[in-house]
């Protein structure tokens, strides 16, 4: 039989096995503290466990670690990206910053992605599988052993598309806020959606004090279907209704993400879209120079996605351009991933 994955587990989870076990319910919150407050992922290490209970332990459960296969550190930046390489081979990216009030992690959801917007890198390979809670929450933990810091913002904006995995990170969610555990505010948690309607209703329903941001890029229903294949199932002034449910039920603005394409999307006219659709809703749109990835020809300067913010300010809506860290670690999010998959491809295998 599989062993259980003990770090996609929540306590009472634990419990329950445990009490199945005869074991005291106790002993749970123990091993949990020891996996997710001491970080220490070996059962033999856990020495208020009886030298019984850790061999018990030891034949059902697996502590999912994961190993770094490449990390590449910013000259320009403290930024510091991570390619992880998973129990079966497969890899996912991760990605440090630090900024004047602490460390953010942008992490991964799952292997590639399946909703093949035409201007990201993630979209080129193709989707192979969700990451487990375990396997989102040990990129973090992970990071932060290796580094020896502790993070104060998460973002799930890495690679794959969060609500398309919408279990395995609602667990991941619970498991990184909890008390009893890492304890994470999920106020410092950002989630980014490419705009799965339901899913963002669903999440609503939860309040659960996170920041959605939603990969817009186009105001122009068209356009936007042309660049985000998913805009064909969920057009504009669905995703747009489902934004006003979202703020109305959390009382959260939204943040909607907007990646400034030289002839596609930064022109006035777009910018008169944009305002007219985003028009008093509680919102931010933060502005990305597109990363260039190889197999297309989109680019964009700093200085055109000013200008757009500024067209957009004249318009009365709150736009900023994020800043760009870690440029000279790799360019767009993926890019690491499928250069892991090709050195492995020509060398003829991974080293397991
Ligand atoms: N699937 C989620 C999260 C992953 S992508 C989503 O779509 O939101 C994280 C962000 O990076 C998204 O806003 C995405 O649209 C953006 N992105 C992807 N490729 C990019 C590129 N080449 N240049 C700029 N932003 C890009």
């Amino acid at each position: 039989m599989d062993k259980i994955d003990i770090l996609s587990l929540e306590l009472d989870e634990i419990e329950n096995i445990l009490i199945g076990l005869g074991e005291k319910k106790f002993k749970a919150k123990q091993i949990f503290r020891w996996l997710h407050v001491r970080r220490v992922f070996d059962f033999d290490k856990m020495t208020d466990i009886s030298v019984q209970l850790r061999t018990a332990l030891k034949e059902k459960f697996c502590i999912n670690r994961l190993f770094v296969q490449k990390k590449l550190e910013s000259h320009t930046d403290n930024t510091v990206k991570y390619l992880y390489r998973l129990n079966d081979g497969n890899f996912v990216e991760t990605v440090l910053m630090e900024y004047s009030y602490g460390y953010s992690i942008c992490v991964s959801t799952q292997v590639g992605c399946k909703m093949g917007c035409n201007f990201c890198a993630s979209a080129v390979a193709g989707f192979v599988r969700n990451l487990q809670p375990s396997e989102i929450l040990m990129q973090i933990y992970g990071t932060e052993n290796d580094m020896n810091i502790r993070v104060s913002g998460i973002v799930l904006m890495g690679i794959g598309e969060p609500l398309d995995n919408y279990d395995n990170v609602l667990k991941f969610l619970r498991l990184v806020s909890d008390k009893d555990g890492n304890n994470l505010s999920l106020r410092h948690v950002s989630l980014s959606t490419c705009g799965i309607v339901p899913k963002i209703y669903e999440l609503a329903q939860l309040r659960l004090g996170l920041t959605l941001s939603v990969s817009l890029h186009s105001a122009d229903d068209m356009r936007r279907s042309e660049i985000m294949p998913v805009n064909r199932k969920y057009h504009i002034p669905e995703l747009i209704e489902a934004c006003r449910y979202y703020i109305q039920r959390t009382g959260r603005r939204i943040t909607f993400e907007y990646a400034v394409i030289d002839g596609v999307n930064s022109s006035e006219k777009d910018a008169d879209r944009l305002a007219a659709l985003l028009r008093g809703i509680n919102c931010h749109v933060n502005l990305i120079p597109v990363n260039r990835i190889r197999e297309r020809s989109y680019r964009t300067t700093r200085g055109a996605a000013a200008a757009f913010a500024k067209q957009l300010g004249k318009r009365g809506i709150n736009a900023t351009v994020r800043r760009t860290l870690g440029s000279d670690i790799e360019a767009a999010c993926g890019q690491l991933r499928r250069d892991a998959d090709k050195e492995i491809s020509e060398n003829g295998g991974a080293d397991k």
